[in-house]
């Protein structure tokens, strides 16, 4: 990694519930003001690790490090900004009243509290509704709050659990815009997301785990750049050639022949090997039906690992 100071630090961490191996050796590092991508399908370890990340689940084996402490140290945790997924929100607090609860949590300091709570009401949308009961408040407003309380305490470090998974368009993008603004301020964001879309527009590293493995890790730069899906279809495709696809450009992902066409993607470096895709298919006698180019999408790359069962069927990915 480069001189930048790593916000988290993983290193061979595992964690076993009883005999279930819930995370396999991990490694990984988190630069101080990333917004960063913990992605996989179901059970792939996600919330494990987010849990020993928020210091709320110990690990079996190996280290994180977060803003360089414990997790479950408690100067480290008062510089994190924690929103779980499932929160047990005090129903009969108002929306002011809660935010303020975590202000006291985070030891900011009494004369500071009210301008901080009205603040993070205010970045999160939900000023119009401080006095209000959160029993009274819908899934995606109860997100809001989760969010406003995790930033009361100006973290260095924000841990978002699904933050948008009861939001709607409109509420997403807010989110979004949130979460810009946090990047802008040089804090580090760790967003646990299954929504692929959100992800690719929001951050710029991330780490897909499967099976409680880590099976890619990058800048979405690198993941994903400038790089091209040609999605193929054509007849008379045969074993031999499309050995010879696999030899230059990989493994002929969503292969499959229906009605004697042939169809799967390959992903390459620039449009410009559309050409050369052209001549190995003519020169093998295949009849091309199409030629598609299209920009490589973060789904692409989370498809292409979790495509890996023997029968090249989904697992289930989210
Ligand atoms: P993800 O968030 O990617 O869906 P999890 O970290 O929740 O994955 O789970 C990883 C694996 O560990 C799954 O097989 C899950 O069933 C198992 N697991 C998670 N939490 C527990 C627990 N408290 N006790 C036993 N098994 C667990």
């Amino acid at each position: 990694m480069t001189g930048v100071p790593a916000a988290i630090e993983v290193r061979g961490l595992r964690k076993k519930y009883g005999k279930k191996l819930a995370v396999d050796g991990i490694s990984f590092d988190v630069p101080v003001g990333t917004t960063f991508g913990l992605l996989g399908p179901n059970g792939a370890g996600k919330s494990t690790t987010v849990k020993i990340l928020a210091g709320l689940v110990r690990p079996t084996e190996g280290t994180a490090l977060v803003l360089g402490g414990s997790p479950t140290d408690t100067v480290t945790r008062r510089s994190v900004g924690y929103v779980p997924e499932q929160f047990r929100f005090p129903e009969w607090m108002t929306a002011r009243e809660f935010v303020e609860f975590h202000a006291a949590l985070a030891d900011v300091p009494g004369g500071e509290r009210a301008a901080r709570v009205e603040e993070c009401l205010e970045l999160v949308g939900l000023s119009h509704r401080r006095g209000d009961i959160l029993g009274t408040f819908s899934k995606g407003m109860l997100q809001r709050i989760g969010i406003a309380q995790a930033l009361v305490g100006r973290p260095r470090l924000v841990i978002l659990d699904e933050p948008t998974s009861a939001l709607d368009p409109i509420g997403r993008r807010d989110v979004r815009a949130l979460i810009m603004r946090l990047r802008e301020a040089g804090v580090t964001v760790v967003l646990n997301s299954h929504l692929l879309g959100e992800v690719e527009l929001t951050c710029d590293r991330i780490v897909i785990l499967d099976r409680g493995r880590v099976v890619e890790e990058g800048t979405m730069e690198a993941l994903i750049g400038d790089r091209i899906v040609v999605e193929v279809r054509a007849t008379d495709v045969g074993e031999p050639l499309l050995a010879v696809i696999r030899g230059r450009w990989g493994q002929p992902e969503a292969l499959s022949v229906e009605s004697a066409i042939t169809s799967f993607r390959v992903t390459v470096e620039s449009e410009a090997e559309l050409a050369a895709i052209a001549r190995v298919m003519h020169d093998a006698g295949a009849s091309i039906r199409a030629l598609v180019p299209r920009r490589r999408s973060l789904e692409d790359l989370f498809v292409a690992h979790v495509l890996t069962d023997e029968s090249g069927r989904s697992r289930g990915a989210q």
